[in-house]
């Protein structure tokens, strides 16, 4: 079965999910953006947990305990950063979502939010981003139930909203 998907304003921070995503970069650095939030809001222990996976690449997903978030793990996936789109852009940020899915299902998540990874500094334009999201989350494994796209403003909520209305 399919999971259920859907979108909403807020803070990914926040969620009540079994795990979030970050949109990582591959030294699994803190920085700014929602990696920035999501290190702030995790405290100081991600820091070391990340140290320890020592990075990964761009269209993986590694997981780390949520620590002081509310969400029990978060799942740290690398997306590209866009240079035009005909350097394996597409394939990559499919596979950061894919993979991320799989993460969260191997450390037994059924709830899992995602920011609009690589549409902020990363610069990925917002509208086939989301499709990708929608579209690879879609065919998510079985083990997950439900997907949150996390939007911190209106036009990304708009441009999901658009995405999940295609069949
Ligand atoms: P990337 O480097 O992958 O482009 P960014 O953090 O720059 O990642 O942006 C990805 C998306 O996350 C953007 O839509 C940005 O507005 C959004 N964002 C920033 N902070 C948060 C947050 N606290 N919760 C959810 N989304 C956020």
């Amino acid at each position: 079965m399919s999971p259920r998907l859907e979108a909403s304003l807020g803070d990914i921070t926040m969620e009540a999910v079994d795990a979030i995503v970050n949109a990582a970069n591959p030294d699994l650095a803190s920085g700014s953006g929602v990696c920035g939030a999501i290190f702030a809001a995790a405290g100081p222990e991600l820091v070391g947990a990340c140290a320890a996976l020592g990075g990964t690449s761009t269209g993986a997903a590694v997981a780390t305990p949520g620590f002081a978030l509310p969400a029990r793990w978060i799942v740290h996936a690398v997306g590209p950063v866009w240079h035009g789109g005909n350097h394996g852009e597409p394939e990559l940020l499919a596979s950061a979502y894919r993979r991320s899915l799989e993460v969260a299902a191997e450390v037994g998540a059924v709830s899992v939010a995602f920011p609009a990874i690589s549409t902020g500094i990363y610069g990925y334009p917002l509208e086939p981003a989301t499709a990708i999201a929608v579209a690879t989350c879609r065919a998510g494994p079985p083990e997950i139930e439900l997907v949150r796209f996390v939007c911190f403003d209106d036009r990304t909520l708009a441009a999901y909203d658009g995405a999940l209305a295609e069949p």
